[in-house]
């Protein structure tokens, strides 16, 4: 999980919490509770009022009018909420198979082929336009929204306004409060519409409003690109002109099931080794029914859940859908979906379901000990990149266990 999504916020966290209530707030304040906790934001309001007049000037200095700015920005209060999902987020882990249970269940294929049905003349439209397969936005329009049931009512000024203001990332999150209010000043749409996710990401396909600016475009040719209300029509040609602002292929894969050979060297098991298909070939990789593996170019083998679970030939277009969301289970997510509303078979392959996630704790305590027991992560911050799954699958290989990387509870409880 890294920091940095361009599109939906940076969290698969936050993917889930569409597809599935795992994020929820508690639910019961005490009385005394309660009251502090209304004392506190009046506190934080107040800060959030004298740090919006300091950001009045900067924004002005960016070309913002006054006029936009009293719209939106008068009378805004601290949304307490915002930040506490904001510092919780990390805690919120699940396995990547129960996340793909979830993000490619029955009801959501079954969901996609009626919306792909019902949009199949846009979707066809736009695909011919961008190159961008309609399964393909539609399985980013069924993961980010459920195909536009669930595109978040939190108001995004508010929120951008009080993760700025809190400070953890504050210059992103300033950054995006400014792009909302240059999408505010071009008359696309009112403060009031301009709704989503409690971390910014709006509409269908949950844009940040920088990916927006950028990206977004007006398909119906009403003269205003509208992401937020009924008709999903701009929402779905931005996303595809996302994609292909980063360099969808149309008609390669974003990657496919196979299987791996007796003996196969797990070092090699890592999106940072790419190699041209005709290598991974060679050394007796096949898909996942044994015939041949297509060629799109150079291509990694990725196993998300180590050696006991499904392994995947990932190629270019793997990248692409990651400037989504970087997390491979939502990326694997949004390509088996799109196979799934094309009709193709599901991942053949057990996952190992007797493992849980490890807690936030338990990932800070495993980089702790790896990198004590000498095997640095170059960093504790509960993240599992490619920094800690090298550190892992170098203990792995010094204790004679599989070395595939996969963070378990296993290895935790195996280190000093
Ligand atoms: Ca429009």
């Amino acid at each position: 999980m890294q920091f940095f999504h361009p599109v939906i916020a940076w969290c698969f966290g936050t993917a889930a919490a569409l597809a599935a209530p795992v994020d929820q707030p508690a639910r019961f304040i005490g009385k005394t509770g309660a009251v502090m906790v209304q004392e506190t934001v009046a506190a934080d309001t107040q800060g959030l009022q004298r740090w919006l007049a300091g950001f009045r000037t900067r924004a002005a200095a960016a070309g913002i009018s006054d006029a936009v700015m009293d719209q939106a920005l008068r009378g805004l209060s601290y949304d307490a909420d915002v930040v506490r999902r904001d510092r919780n987020q990390s805690e919120f882990t699940k396995t990547i198979w129960d996340y793909l249970d979830t993000a490619t269940s029955d009801a959501r294929v079954e969901n996609g082929k009626a919306a792909l049905a019902k949009h199949r003349r846009v979707l066809q439209a736009i695909e011919d336009r961008y190159g961008v397969e309609k399964e393909i936005v539609a399985a980013i329009w069924g993961l980010e929204s459920a195909y536009g049931t669930f595109r978040g009512s939190v108001p995004t000024i508010q929120s951008l306004a009080t993760l700025a203001y809190d400070g953890r990332r504050a210059a992103f999150f300033e950054g995006e409060l400014l792009a909302a209010l240059k999408i505010l000043q071009s008359g696309d749409t009112t403060a009031p519409r301009m709704q989503g996710s409690w971390a910014g990401a709006m509409g269908h396909t949950q844009f940040m409003p920088s990916s927006y600016l950028a990206y977004a475009v007006d398909f119906d040719g009403d003269g205003k690109r509208n992401i937020w209300e009924d008709d999903p029509t701009d929402a779905l040609a931005s996303t595809a002109s996302y994609l292909a602002g980063f360099g969808w292929t149309k008609g390669a894969l974003w990657g496919m099931e196979i299987t791996l050979p007796q003996g196969f060297d797990y070092d090699q098991t890592s999106e940072r080794v790419k190699k041209p298909v005709a290598d991974w070939q060679a050394m007796g990789v096949r898909r996942v029914d044994g015939g041949d593996l297509p060629d799109h170019g150079t291509a990694s083998v990725l196993l998300p859940g180590g050696a006991r679970g499904a392994a995947f030939l990932i190629y270019s277009n793997f990248q692409v859908i990651e400037r989504y969301n970087t997390a491979d289970a939502y990326v694997i997510a949004v390509g088996h979906l799109a196979d799934l509303l094309k009709g193709g078979p599901r991942i053949a392959s057990d996952w190992p379901r007797d493992l849980r996630a490890l807690t936030l704790d338990e990932r800070l305590d495993l980089q702790t000990r790896l990198t004590r027991a000498g095997f640095d992560t170059k960093g504790v911050d509960g993240k599992m990149g490619p920094n800690t799954i090298a550190a892992v699958k170098a203990f792995q290989r010094a204790s004679g266990l599989v070395p595939d990387g996969y963070p378990s509870l296993e290895i935790l409880q195996k280190l000093p």
